[in-house]
């Protein structure tokens, strides 16, 4: 890892780190390496289950913390995420993993062709991709159906 993240460390830190055991210290070590790729807008290494935080919406965390969370509508659930540390002006450049307006709680399909019509976001939202029902989208905003509703014009 980037020693320059361990340099930066306030003096305080490192003293609370004193005694500890090598195996706390390298999880340690981790936590801080992760967060730094967080800062830096990168999803860390192995981050690769697609969870819905309920702060940032969808994130990328590590599988291990998907599979102990609850799953609703498809969708690994968590109260907070380490992705909600990141200050708000880092927060666009969070990568996402895909979704699709279609399936989204705020979706508004189009009343003329609803399968296949460009619709509308009721957040005010105008993702970068037009708002097909089946097109890929990264956004924060992003709320999944429950699987027994669906969205009308
Ligand atoms: S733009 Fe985002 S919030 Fe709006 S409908 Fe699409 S996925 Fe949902
Ligand atoms: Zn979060």
């Amino acid at each position: 890892m980037d020693v320059g993240i361990v340099h930066a460390l306030p003096q305080a830190d490192v003293e609370a780190c004193t005694g500890l055991p090598d195996e706390t210290l390298l999880a340690y070590l981790y936590t801080l390496a992760d967060d730094a790729e967080r800062r830096a807008g990168r999803v860390p290494e192995g981050d690769t289950a697609a969870v819905l935080c309920r702060s940032c919406g969808p994130v990328y965390l590590h599988p291990s913390i998907a599979a102990v969370l609850p799953v609703v509508n498809g969708w690994p659930r968590a109260l907070g995420c380490p992705w909600c540390f990141i200050p708000k002006d880092g927060r666009m450049s969070i990568p996402r993993p895909n979704v699709t307006c279609g399936t989204c709680t705020h979706f508004i399909p189009d009343k003329i062709n609803p399968q296949g019509g460009a619709g509308s976001c009721k957040l005010g939202i105008t993702p970068k991709r037009t708002p097909l029902p089946f097109t890929a989208q990264y956004c924060g905003r992003y709320r999944p159906l429950n699987r027994n509703t669906e969205n009308t014009p």
